[in-house]
């Protein structure tokens, strides 16, 4: 993996990674001034989850024309936010950040009674798998593939490094049902200044695991999985040598897999070199199977999961990959039960729903 850092006309950080030297000096020739920030985190006095409230936010780019993706590379007369004339994967500042550090000089922290509110310092970065418009991550070559979690794995190491910096989260969201506004294949990358609410309920479950029997959850609840690999009733969609997907026992979405390397490890940046050679395979299979589960495509969200620093060793990286189609023509919405209690209702079974996505 060779890397190529730059900087665009506002000051923000571009990153090029390829898989051969490549010679990077294309620059940006846009009018662009610096973007304030004003995000704050809020605590929710019930629950203690974190809230990041960014104002700022409404004038973000909104589904532009294809001949106008800020994603695409530029090209004489169509400047976009990568200058080079192509690319193979490259990361870049959003332009309109949830978190950003630069919200520490606009907003102070302040607590009265039962509020606290804190900067939303942190950053947001956009991840562009390839430089086709038309691709999706499921289309990408075993090669590109190993080199964006190259990328995903340097940004972790890098944001970690950032003071101030708890936790951070690479995740794709993909097709227009759930709401992207960008139609070519990109991800973003997260670094927050809070433990996120669903890590913090993770690590108590898996403290209070370790607590009764001494063991670490996610190793009794990987190997638990592993065992029933070839019965009938197993959840398993995929076991490598390396890597195991599965559906989780209790899953939310009717689609839904999670997929842990063998070994257990915090974060990216730990994975043997084993894990990483193996993982392009696994992982396009898996998206590939998304893909077959429906007539179109299916709309998908894959959140990488990992602990947060400091400390928080109980917890193990994973991925959790699922779509919000039920069937080929009904979304799942998350209604009364799911938005107003935390309540999910999953109609389908979930070794159900691996006997599917393994037959595929
Ligand atoms: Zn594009």
């Amino acid at each position: 993996m060779h890397k190529t850092v730059t900087e665009l006309a506002d000051g923000r950080e571009l990153i090029y990674y390829d898989e051969e030297p490549v010679h990077r000096e294309a620059p940006d020739r846009r009018p662009l001034e610096p973007a304030a920030s004003v995000s704050e985190v809020r605590v929710d006095p019930f629950t203690g989850d974190a809230v990041t409230v960014a104002a700022h936010r409404q004038a973000r780019t909104y589904h532009p024309p294809a001949d106008e993706c800020p994603l695409c590379p530029s090209r004489e007369g169509r400047l976009s936010e990568i200058p080079a004339a192509d690319y193979q994967v490259a990361v870049f500042e959003n332009r309109f950040p949830s978190l950003a550090d630069s919200s520490a000089a606009h907003v102070a922290p302040w607590s009265d009674g039962p509020y606290a509110l804190t900067p939303g310092t942190g950053r947001c970065e956009v991840v562009c798998f390839t430089s086709d418009h038309r691709a999706s991550f499921a289309d990408l070559s075993e090669q590109r593939a190993r080199l964006v979690l190259d990328a995903w794995t340097d940004r972790t190491a890098e944001l970690y490094a950032r003071p101030g910096v708890r936790q951070v989260y690479c995740f794709e969201n993909r097709g227009a049902e759930i709401g992207v506004t960008l139609g070519h294949p990109h991800g973003q990358i997260y670094a927050f200044p809070f433990t996120t609410p669903r890590t913090s309920l993770a690590l108590d479950r898996a403290a209070a695991h370790l607590a009764a029997t001494g063991r670490n959850l996610y190793d009794d609840v990987l190997a638990a999985e592993r065992a029933t690999a070839g019965k009938p009733d197993s959840r398993v969609v995929l076991a490598g040598e390396h890597w195991t997907a599965f559906v989780p026992f209790a899953a939310r979405w009717p689609y839904e897999v999670h997929l842990y390397p063998n070994r257990r490890v915090a974060d990216l940046t730990a994975l043997d070199a084993d894990a990483r050679a193996e993982f392009p395979r696994i992982y396009l299979d898996l998206l590939r199977r998304f893909d077959r589960l429906f007539p179109a495509p299916a709309p998908y969200i894959a959140a990488w999961h990992q602990a947060p620093r400091p400390a928080a060793t109980e917890l193990a990286l994973h991925l959790e990959l699922f779509t919000l189609r039920r069937t080929a023509d009904k979304l799942k919405y998350l209604a009364g039960t799911e938005s107003g209690m935390g309540a999910f209702m999953n109609d389908v079974r979930p070794e159900t729903a691996a006997r599917t996505l393994r037959e595929l």
